[in-house]
């Protein structure tokens, strides 16, 4: 029996009509699986509801936050308290200075930290910081990595991007994409192309996870970490989806590297409207209003947004989090691995299965995926109770909310949608 979506649906009509294709954010619509998307009425732990009362196990969290899962206690309260007190002061708050120290434990490069309202802004800003230190102007990115949609960032990037198969935007001038260079990922030989002495910084994630899930190969990250500093490059770890989700200290604690600035969002929002960047103490300095740096907000530092924050860093530090995250992200990426088959990764609780009999190294070999493949299986599950990420070129997230049984159901699903292909 496939489930009926009339609500939804008219939802979605709706939505039309106020907002460019139906959404606030392009992955949301589906074009990457086709169909209408499902309007959600509320969530709790492991599932969604949508407003036809149908219920999913839920494996985008909000694409990253939702380590905790959904609605968790601790977090909802911590949000109730500061409201209590006042939705924003516009003044320092002990909030940020709790959260600071929640996140500075985590990662010992981050030696002075500022707080945004979103990865974007935590990307666009450590990319200007290194251009003010070192007084270059050229950036390194590497394909298909996604760092948010700053202007200098949306030049072969993954995720919408990937999607939709627009390596660029409109509306990016060419003399801003100009500065930025763009590299394969895991080329180790490309990264000897570059005239080092010229680059500002070179920005990556670490675990990259905005073209599918791509590990890394051995000994990259740490070429790339000697040559910017053997050249007075900084480097960037964009670790908006791996900070405290791979490990505590995200990428860097399970690499043993250290970045020069760290871009975090995601998790440490706990759902809110988060994100921070921060590193090398002399390097943050030259922000304002200590430096010639500038960068500001209205509603950074927000006080709810600090408080979820805080209670779900604080929950992530109960002994034995990420121990538990691990076994049950193994538990389901076993068997899923044997049952969808394809090119499956899985990193932690982070997981991706690309449908191509390539091995997948880069965005080129991604691109290899059979993206019409993806999207009924997509639909298969969907319509099984499972919600996957709506398309091919995305990561599921696995939370610490997912219960065995939970994961039993999602391999019975993938069993018969595999089944349907
Ligand atoms: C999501 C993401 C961003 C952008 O964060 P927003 O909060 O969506 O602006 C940046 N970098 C990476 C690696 C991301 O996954």
């Amino acid at each position: 029996m496939t489930p009926t979506h009339e609500y939804s649906e008219k939802l979605w009509q709706e939505a039309l009509q106020h907002f460019p294709g139906g959404v606030n954010s392009p992955v949301r619509a589906f074009r990457g699986v086709g169909g209408t998307p499902f309007f959600t009425q509320r969530a709790k732990g492991s599932r969604l509801w949508d407003v036809d009362g149908n219920e999913y196990i839920d494996y985008v969290g909000s694409w990253g936050p939702m380590i905790l899962g959904h609605a968790h206690p601790q977090v909802v309260r911590a949000v109730q308290e500061a409201a209590r007190d006042g939705t924003s002061f516009g003044t320092p708050n002990p909030r940020e200075i709790r959260l600071a120290q929640l996140v500075r434990e985590a990662f010992p490069s981050m030696q002075k930290i500022r707080f945004v309202n979103s990865g974007t802004e935590a990307t666009m800003s450590a990319i200007r910081l290194a251009r003010g230190f070192t007084k270059r102007d050229k950036i390194l990115k590497f394909e298909g990595c996604y760092h948010g949609h700053a202007d200098a960032l949306l030049v072969k990037a993954g995720s919408g991007g990937a999607t939709f198969d627009v390596p660029d935007s409109a509306g990016v001038p060419a003399d801003f994409a100009r500065n930025t260079l763009t590299l394969p990922l895991n080329d180790f030989a490309a990264l000897d192309t570059v005239n080092w002495r010229e680059i500002a910084c070179a920005i990556i994630e670490p675990i990259p996870a905005n073209m599918g899930l791509i590990p890394l190969k051995p000994g990259f990250l740490e070429k790339l970490r000697k040559v910017t500093q053997d050249n007075g490059a900084l480097l960037i770890l964009d670790e908006v989806i791996s900070g405290f989700r791979v490990a505590r200290g995200g990428a860097q604690e399970l690499f043993g590297i250290q970045a020069d600035l760290t871009t975090l969002g995601k998790i440490i929002g706990g759902g809110l409207p988060v994100g921070a960047f921060g590193g090398r103490a002399d390097v943050m300095d030259l922000l304002a209003p200590t430096g010639p740096v500038y960068q500001a907000g209205t509603l950074s530092g927000n006080p709810l947004a600090m408080g979820a924050g805080i209670a779900t860093l604080e929950e992530l530090s109960h002994s034995g989090a990420y121990e538990k995250l691990e076994r049950r992200a193994a538990s389901l990426g076993d068997e899923w691995k044997k049952i969808v088959k394809g090119h499956s990764v899985r990193i932690g609780s982070l997981f991706c299965t690309f449908f191509t009999d390539c091995e997948v190294v880069d965005y080129a070999s991604a691109k290899t995926s059979d993206t019409k493949r993806y999207a009924k299986f997509f639909h298969a599950m969907l319509n099984r109770g499972v919600y996957l990420a709506p398309s091919q070129f995305e990561v599921g997230f696995l939370s610490l909310a997912h219960t065995e049984t939970d994961i039993e159901e999602t391999l019975r699903a993938a069993a018969e949608a595999v089944g349907k292909l």
